[in-house]
């Protein structure tokens, strides 16, 4: 997996810097060209977050690990879906519409 470069440079952003930007947009550090996410970027994310939830309800229902549990598992899916965000943004350089 690759972490995604500016549309204007190719520079790879780094990994921490792709993180902070889950929403919006991001200037380049080498060329100042302001980046957005592309809309194909969002819509893959928004569906990730479902897909998410889904597998820790069927995960929750197999295993009986209580309250405490529920929260880790809750906690450890979000951070891998965190973790994995920034390998599936693609920039632009202009903002485009959702739908
Ligand atoms: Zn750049």
């Amino acid at each position: 997996m690759k972490l995604p470069a500016c549309w204007s440079c190719k520079k790879q952003f780094s990994y921490g810097k792709l993180l902070l930007l889950w929403v919006g947009s991001t200037v380049c550090p080498r060329c100042g060209e302001t980046n957005y996410l592309t809309a194909e970027s969002r819509k893959k994310g928004a569906w990730y977050t479902p897909i998410l939830i889904i597998i820790m309800v069927i995960g929750l229902n197999m295993f009986d690990i209580g309250f405490p549990g529920i929260i880790l598992y809750g906690l450890f899916f979000l951070l891998i879906g965190l973790s994995f965000s920034p390998f599936t943004f693609h920039f632009t350089d202009k903002q485009e519409p959702l739908f």
